[in-house]
Formats: structure tokens, C-alpha cells, sequence
């Protein structure tokens, strides 16, 4: 048994290149977007350092090497995403929510889908955008709800030897592109029953379409004005007849909910990761702070025994939301039992941890936390989202967890013994 956590000298470099990296290249997005007044505008500012992202090579670096990229595996996904997370949340979730728009071909598509989707975002050139499009107008969070629900509600009809795609979709990371025509990629959850009126069960009736920008039907409706990740983009748009082949269909036609399922899976670990991101780097600012302040007192503030427990108590916090992502991201990686539970609960973890950890370092830096000259408000800003995006903790993170622990064949201790 391994429990040690120790990098492998591959990793340390990976991770340290990250961190030199972010701290050059993304260091100044905050003060870019800072003042600009439109989602848009702020996105359309993140582009110089998203297009460095790509010619780095980090775009590659997140890629699976089976498909062509150089990613080997979760646990080098999690080095990767703290280190950019520690620096700025738009950039790297722009980056990351690419990857996911990418999952469903790269576990269902087939060899030909694979290699001509991920040409572009191999390539190392320009700022190419991949949009996973789940989340609806009026909720998600029972998108395989049966009859009477109305579970996903954008439909696909074949109309001969294409597939007719009519509905709406909001809060979809980059997926009006840079230029509102629509990403280079959407992966497109739509209900395929051949008669959508009778609404099928959700396992048969829901398939993940890969649509490349669309020449027409496209319709950008609204930029969301939103509380952090300013410079990352969540529009709502909706599909007018967007037509696409009928092979565009990834995997088997009716098997959409495994797809979800499976690719909502590795980004939970990697919530809880950028929740790390985001806590250290609020830490790391705060105990600065305490060190160097004074606050027209005669110490700096870290010796008031009130405020180094407030640190000390935030980096168990940090610590722990790091090594269970960790063991998440290893137990995805390895496909063990235990996976599905360690990457929901790291998820739930490291996102309402990150919250209240931030908000107790505010506590410890006083009044002046809550001015945007200091990082921490923004950081705040940043975190309050993790517990409601990427599955919502509550409508179903914590759901996931209910049903595999009411499940007849939960053990407990599989998460202990994998
Ligand atoms: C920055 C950002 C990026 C995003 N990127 C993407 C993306 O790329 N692709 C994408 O598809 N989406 C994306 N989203 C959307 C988001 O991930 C999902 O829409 C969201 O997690 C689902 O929200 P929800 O769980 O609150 O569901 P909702 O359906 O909105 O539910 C709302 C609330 O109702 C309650 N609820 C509903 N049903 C139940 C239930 N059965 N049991 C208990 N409580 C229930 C819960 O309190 C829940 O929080 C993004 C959002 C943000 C903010």
C-alpha cells in the first residue's frame, strides 16, 4: 500500500511548470477583465491568455495521450488545475470546460469522430472551444426524470439522413464562441425518442450529438452577468432546425444518460481541486498578511493566538480537500469501486469548503478583505459557485451519494480498501 502522496518526479515537474506557467501568463487576467462592463467584453479580454494557454501546450497537456494529446490521467489533470486555479478561475475554466465539451467523444466517439473533433485542439494554434450543453432554461438537475417530468427537453428529430435539433440551452461554458456563431465544438444532450411527445425513459431515450458550429440556427440569446468567473463565458443560446448527419450521433443512439453520467464524474474531483486553487491561494495572501500587519497594534497580527488558529484551521482544510481530490482523481484513474463516491464527496468538499474557508480568512485580514484592491473578495467570488455548478450539491451532488448509499450492495468500507 502506497499512501504517501509522493509526486513522481514526471508529476513535481508537471506541477511546477504549471505553476510557473500561471504565475506568467494569467497572473495579470484579473486586472484585464477587472473594469470591463459585458460578459462579452471580459471574455473577448481573456483570449490573449487563453490562446498562450493553447500555444504552451496545456490544452495538449489535458487532452488524453490515447487520443492524441499528452494527458496521463486525473491525478496529472489535479496538479494542472490547482496551480492554474491558484492564479485565475476564468482562464482555467475556460480551459477545463473545453475538455469537458471533448469527453463525450473522447469516450464514445469513434476512431474517425475522435481524430477529426480533436485536430483543432491538438494543433496548438488559436483558441479553439469545446461546449458541453446540458444545463436548460427552467433546471437540469432531473434531466432523467420520467413522464410526467419533462426531464432534457431540447429535442432531435431524424429528418432522413439528418438529425433536426430544436431547444434551448443556458450556463454553458464558452459555447457561443468567440465570436456568438457558436463554439468550435458543442456535444449537445438532446432527447432522440422518434416520437419526443411520448418521452421515453431517460436511458433510452436522451443521445449526446456532436455539432460542429453551425452555419445557421444558432441563436445567441443572452451573456449571463455573473457573480465570479467574470471573464468566463455562460451564455444561453438555443438550436433553430440546426441540422448535423446522422453519424454525428456519439456512441449508441438512447445511451446519452451514461455519457452525462460518465463525464460529470471526473470533473466532480476536479471541483474539489479548484476549490484548493482557490483556498490556497486566499492562504497564502492571509498568512502574508498576518505576518506582515499590524494593524496599529504592536505585533503583526499572527501572534494573536485568534488568528493563528483561524490559519491554522484553514490549512487542515486545505490539506484535506487536497488529498481526498487526490485520492479521487487515483481512484477514476485506476476505475476502483470507490471512485464515483470519492470524486462526488471531493466535489461537495473541496466546493463548500473553499467557501468557508475563504470567508474565514476574511475574517482574519478584518475590513479591508472585503475592498477588490486585496485578491480575497474575488476569490470569494469565485468559490461561491462551486457548490452549485458542475451538478448542483445539492439538486444532485448529494443525491448521487443518497442513491449509492441506499443501494443493496453499498459497502461502506470500499472507500477505505481501494
Ligand atoms: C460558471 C458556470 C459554468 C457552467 N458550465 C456548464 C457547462 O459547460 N455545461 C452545462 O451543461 N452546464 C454548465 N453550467 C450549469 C451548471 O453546472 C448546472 O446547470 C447546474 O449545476 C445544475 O444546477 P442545479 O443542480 O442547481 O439544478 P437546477 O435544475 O437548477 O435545480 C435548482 C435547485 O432545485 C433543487 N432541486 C432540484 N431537483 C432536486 C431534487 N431532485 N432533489 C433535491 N433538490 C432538487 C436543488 O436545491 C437545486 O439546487 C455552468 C454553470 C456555471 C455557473
Amino acid at each position: 500500500m502506497t499512501i504517501d502522496f509522493t509526486l513522481t518526479p514526471q508529476q513535481r515537474e508537471l506541477q511546477l511548470s504549471a505553476r510557473d506557467f500561471a504565475g506568467k501568463a494569467l497572473a495579470d487576467v484579473g486586472k484585464t477583465i477587472r473594469h470591463l462592463p459585458t460578459a462579452e467584453e471580459r471574455f473577448l479580454a481573456t483570449r490573449p491568455a487563453y490562446e498562450d494557454v493553447v500555444a504552451q501546450g496545456w490544452l495538449r497537456k489535458v487532452i488524453p495521450a490515447p487520443a492524441g494529446g499528452e494527458g496521463n490521467g486525473m491525478v496529472d489533470l489535479a496538479l494542472i488545475a490547482e496551480e492554474f486555479y491558484a492564479v485565475d478561475a476564468n482562464v482555467s475554466l475556460t480551459l477545463f470546460a473545453s475538455l469537458l465539451g471533448l469527453l463525450p467523444v473522447l469516450n464514445a466517439g469513434s476512431p474517425d469522430q475522435v481524430q477529426q473533433t480533436l485536430r483543432p485542439f491538438l494543433s496548438g494554434t488559436g483558441a479553439p472551444l469545446a461546449a458541453f450543453c446540458h444545463s436548460e432554461p427552467g433546471g437540469i438537475a432531473n434531466f432523467d426524470e420520467p413522464v410526467p417530468a419533462e426531464g432534457t427537453r431540447t429535442t432531435a428529430v431524424l429528418d432522413g439522413d439528418q438529425w433536426v435539433i430544436n431547444g434551448a440551452k443556458q450556463w454553458i461554458s464558452s459555447a457561443t464562441g468567440w465570436d456568438s456563431t457558436g463554439a468550435d465544438i458543442l456535444t449537445v444532450v438532446c432527447r432522440t425518442d422518434p416520437n419526443p411527445q411520448t418521452r421515453a425513459a431517460a436511458d433510452h431515450s436522451l443521445s449526446v450529438l456532436l455539432v460542429p458550429t453551425p452555419d445557421h440556427g444558432f441563436v445567441s440569446d443572452e451573456n449571463f452577468e455573473t457573480m465570479g468567473h467574470r471573464g468566463h463565458l455562460t451564455p444561453r443560446f438555443h438550436f433553430e432546425n440546426v441540422r448535423v448527419p446522422r453519424e454525428n450521433v456519439l456512441g449508441e443512439v438512447g445511451g446519452g444518460k451514461a455519457l452525462v453520467e460518465a463525464s460529470f464524474a471526473g470533473t466532480a474531483a476536479l471541483v474539489g481541486i479548484f476549490g484548493v486553487g482557490l483556498m490556497r491561494s486566499a492562504f497564502d495572501f492571509t498568512l502574508a498578511f498576518a505576518k506582515r500587519e499590524r494593524r496599529a497594534g504592536r505585533v503583526p497580527i499572527i501572534e494573536h493566538q485568534a488568528v493563528g488558529y483561524a490559519l491554522a484551521d484553514a490549512k487542515i482544510a486545505i490539506e484535506t480537500a487536497r488529498y481526498l481530490s487526490w485520492k479521487a482523481c487515483n481512484a477514476l484513474d485506476h476505475e476502483l469501486p470507490s471512485a464515483l463516491e470519492l470524486a462526488v464527496q471531493a466535489k461537495i468538499y473541496g466546493s463548500e469548503t473553499a467557501v468557508k474557508v475563504i470567508t474565514d480568512l476574511m475574517r482574519v485580514v478584518g475590513i479591508d478583505s472585503y475592498n477588490h484592491n486585496l485578491p480575497l473578495a474575488g476569490l470569494l467570488q469565485d468559490a461561491i459557485v462551486l457548490p452549485l455548478f458542475d451538478g448542483g450539491n445539492m439538486g444532485v451532488r448529494r443525491r448521487q451519494l443518497h442513491s449509492l448509499l441506499a443501494s443493496p450492495d453499498y459497502d461502506s468500507l470500499d472507500t477505505v480498501t481501494t
